[in-house]
């Protein structure tokens, strides 16, 4: 279950809205029961618990295990795309994948609407319940692929193109020089050559996922599957 620091007071934990509906109506817990909750900070505690209703869940926390942050921190930089279920798809994976953060943009060839950020976030805090993972990746919008790279400036930037010589392969990129990684996966319509040219001044090296066109979903999985430790 996921309960954010904010629910969490010194021994005790409160789980709200779904998750407290999921522990009550969907997997009929009672007092007393166990359930293991990680606060997306790399807290995992362990406890029973100890008032339980429809609206919330009130846990007593006798264990706690406190996990490092990810090294190296994998930023997922991915063109907005229109399909939503394939977005969601990629979005659920790379967090499965251990992004620890995922960061969408508008582009140039991509699509200009705005995507449901709770709907993202709320498959972020289930894929990182499903796959045990304890910190779960922060998802945010941008303007532009630039307006990326100028948050994470201090990230090692690699831009999959499909036009990057294919010796220039994800796989050949060491992985354990730098401490973090901006990897950009451009939209359905791929990146204009201006953004390219853009991204490139700024430093992002063009990476090849071989000869083939992937779809931008399959693009983000291949290149941070790359990074899994
Ligand atoms: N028609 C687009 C174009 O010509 O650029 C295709 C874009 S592709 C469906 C979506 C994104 O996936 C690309 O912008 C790129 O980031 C990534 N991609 C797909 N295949 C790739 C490959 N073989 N090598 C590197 N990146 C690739």
């Amino acid at each position: 279950f996921y309960a954010p620091p904010s629910q969490i007071h010194g021994d005790m934990a409160e789980l709200l809205d779904q998750e407290a509906q999921h522990a009550s109506k969907v997997m009929r817990m009672r007092e007393g029961d166990r359930l293991i909750v990680v606060d997306g900070k790399g807290g995992r505690y362990e406890g029973p618990i100890r008032r339980i209703t429809k609206k919330s869940v009130q846990i007593e926390l006798e264990e706690h295990q406190q996990f490092d942050e990810p090294v190296p921190k994998i930023i997922l930089g991915m063109g907005i795309i229109k399909k939503r279920d394939r977005l969601e798809f990629a979005i659920e994976k790379a967090v499965e994948l251990g992004a620890w953060h995922v960061a969408l943009f508008r582009s140039d060839h991509g699509i200009k609407e705005n995507v449901r950020m709770d709907r993202l976030n709320a498959i972020a805090i289930s894929a990182m319940k499903q796959s045990l993972h304890t910190y779960l990746p922060a998802i945010s919008m941008h303007y532009s692929v630039e307006e990326v790279m100028d948050e994470f400036y201090d990230a090692y930037c690699l831009m999959a193109h499909e036009k990057a010589d294919t010796d220039r392969s994800v796989r050949s990129i060491s992985k354990d020089t730098k401490d973090k990684y901006l990897l950009l996966v451009g939209p359905e319509g791929g990146f204009s050559p201006e953004e390219v040219e853009k991204a490139t001044v700024k430093g992002a090296k063009l990476v090849s996922l071989g000869p083939y066109r992937l779809r931008a979903e399959t693009a983000a999985l291949a290149t941070m599957s790359q990074f899994v430790t």
